[in-house]
């Protein structure tokens, strides 16, 4: 993600495309969605593979509190993310390879997980990214609910050197997602569905560019579009797993959404949990406002004195905090319950 000091000037509205939603849609599934991809004219190169479990079962509560169990599972599978999957650049093998591995997490928690194969260009010429997905149907006749995205990426910043694991930029939220994942299958949303979409190569290589840096949030929205699948809010989660936790909501975010999350805060008896910030920050969540869909960003964008720990070897699982993760699981889960 990227600090934007000042207001970006009008960022340009994205462009649905002329393509008839495919027949799938009624699976309510991103399998789909790569199919339709793979189909269309424009699609960049893909391929998708699809790993099956059986179905998550609804439940009748929406009751869901985020244990500090589920906090402590969370900064061990970050730990394993970190331990087996380092660097996980996007582009790469090793990134692929993490992709699998969040895949396979989700498989053994009995949850579908959907592995996304896409190419796309990027300074160092076209590679191979993979986002991962779990969709988790709502309790209530999901087929006329609307969904509601949590995103993290999983991708390392290339280049840092030596050392970076991305342990709170990255492994984090992609391990708290997992076991929110595990939370809402075992107790769906009434009225919503979800998708949990782990990105690729959110990270940019030089500098952030239409080729450099956010490719799978670039590459899931455009696929949402192309299945004409209506997304009443995204939510994205990055650097929460800072045991000097903050949470920041960036000013360029979903006015309603905000509101919405710092009630949650409240409701949780975590005022002070986060802040409704004056910068704007430029982080996968923006490629969904960007097309239009209503969206927040939770950031903790003040990690080590001075951000001083951020993109550098200092970003280790020893200032990564289960206490930070059971706190963040909570306000997501209270969001999504007051959505
Ligand atoms: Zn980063």
């Amino acid at each position: 993600m990227t600090r934007l000091k000042r207001p970006a000037t009008n960022t340009p509205p994205f462009t649905k495309r002329n393509i008839a939603a495919p027949p799938l849609r009624a699976a309510l599934r991103l399998f789909a969605v790569t199919l339709a991809l793979a189909a269309s004219a424009d699609a960049i190169s893909l391929a998708s593979l699809r790993i099956n479990n059986r179905a998550a079962q609804p439940a009748a509560s929406a009751n869901l509190p985020f244990s500090q169990d589920d906090a402590n599972r969370a900064r061990a599978l970050a730990n394993e993310l970190c331990r087996k999957h380092t660097p996980r650049d996007g582009g790469t093998v090793q990134g692929l390879q993490a992709a699998e591995w969040i895949a396979h997490k989700l498989l053994a928690s009995n949850i579908d997980a959907d592995m996304h194969y896409f190419r796309d260009a990027t300074p160092e010429g076209e590679k191979t990214f993979c986002n991962v997905t779990c969709s988790i149907p709502a309790a209530n006749s999901p087929e006329r609910c609307a969904w509601v995205v949590l995103i993290s990426h999983f991708d390392t910043k290339p280049g840092i050197g030596r050392g970076f694991t991305g342990a709170n930029d990255g492994a984090s939220t992609t391990a708290l997602m997992l076991t929110i994942a595990e939370k809402l299958a075992a107790s769906p949303l009434e009225n919503f569905n979800v998708l949990c979409l782990w990105t690729d190569g959110e990270e940019c290589r030089r500098k952030y560019a239409p080729h450099d840096g956010f490719h799978g949030a670039r590459h899931a929205v455009h696929a949402l579009n192309l299945l004409d699948m209506p997304v009443a809010a995204a939510i994205g989660l990055d650097m929460l797993g800072d045991a000097d936790l903050h949470i920041e909501i960036p000013s360029n975010g979903t006015p309603h959404l905000k509101n919405l999350a710092v009630a949650a805060a409240r409701k949780i008896g975590e005022p002070n949990l986060l802040t409704l910030a004056s910068e704007r920050v430029r982080d996968d969540f923006s490629i969904f406002l960007d097309a239009g869909i209503p969206a927040i960003d939770l950031i903790d964008f003040d990690y080590g004195p001075d951000n001083s720990w951020w993109h550098t070897p200092a970003d280790t699982m020893a200032h990564v905090s289960a206490n930070s993760l059971f706190r963040a699981g909570n306000l997501v889960l209270a969001i999504l319950a007051q959505l």
